[in-house]
């Protein structure tokens, strides 16, 4: 199976990747996980990004792209976090021709504004697998622990309320030229995903089985 998971932050897309990469057995390709771990390992590439992701702004398309194109294969994926931007998509698009993948769906997870700021804002995250939990909606087992791997759980330097409302600004800015880009490609999914997890899950599942 392979998906392009899209939507605006906080609309659940790593979340819902993680439930669907362990029932379809494939891996996760998250881009800001990956480009999370990069500023944490102080490499170069995570030098280049860092500030640009404290204030909520896409980090160069070059740079991603080359992400992208290292981790994509025909074995499958959930991929969350790309593209974000129109010339994301048509990269990724060649990025497929040239590889010769064939991918299954393109799901878009449309939450309301209102939802997306309350989720944001109540986010926590496990420093060390990235879980991610809800302070009210799907608060850990044990406070401050990741019910995962026991590491703590943190709330990302993003997940400020300035830094949510430059992010829902660049999504709103970019996301209707993506969403007509797929449209026109026929594999495009809507999914209301307002719900909580299990539900928004068994909603995809059902359009894609
Ligand atoms: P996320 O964890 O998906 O919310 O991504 C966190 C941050 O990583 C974003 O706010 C961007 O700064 C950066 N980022 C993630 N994916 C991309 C992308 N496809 N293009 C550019 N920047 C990205």
């Amino acid at each position: 199976m392979k998906i392009v998971l899209f939507g605006a932050p906080g609309s659940g897309k790593g979340t819902q990747a993680v439930v669907l990469s362990a029932h379809y057995n494939v891996r996760t390709i998250s881009l800001g996980d990956i480009l999370r771990q990069e500023v944490k390992s102080g490499s170069s590439v995570g030098q280049q990004v860092k500030s640009y992701m404290e204030r909520g702004l896409l980090v160069s398309d070059e740079l991603v792209s080359r992400v992208i194109e290292e981790n994509v294969d025909n074995e499958g994926f959930i991929l969350d976090g790309y593209p974000r931007n129109l010339a994301q998509a048509k990269v990724l698009d060649s990025i497929f021709k040239k590889k010769k993948i064939e991918y299954d769906a393109f799901i878009y997870l449309e939450v309301d504004e209102k939802t997306l700021i309350n989720r944001l804002s109540k986010r926590l995250v496990c420093k060390k697998c990235g879980a991610n939990y809800h302070i009210e909606n799907m608060p850990p087992k044990s406070t401050g622990i990741c019910d995962l791997c026991g590491d703590e759980l943190i709330q990302r330097k993003d997940d400020t309320p300035e830094v949510i409302r430059k992010r829902l600004e660049v999504f709103v800015g970019q996301s209707q030229a993506i969403l007509d880009f797929y449209k026109s490609q026929g594999k495009f999914i809507e999914v209301n995903a307002s719900a909580e997890k299990d539900e928004v899950f068994a909603r995809i599942l059902k359009i894609l089985t």
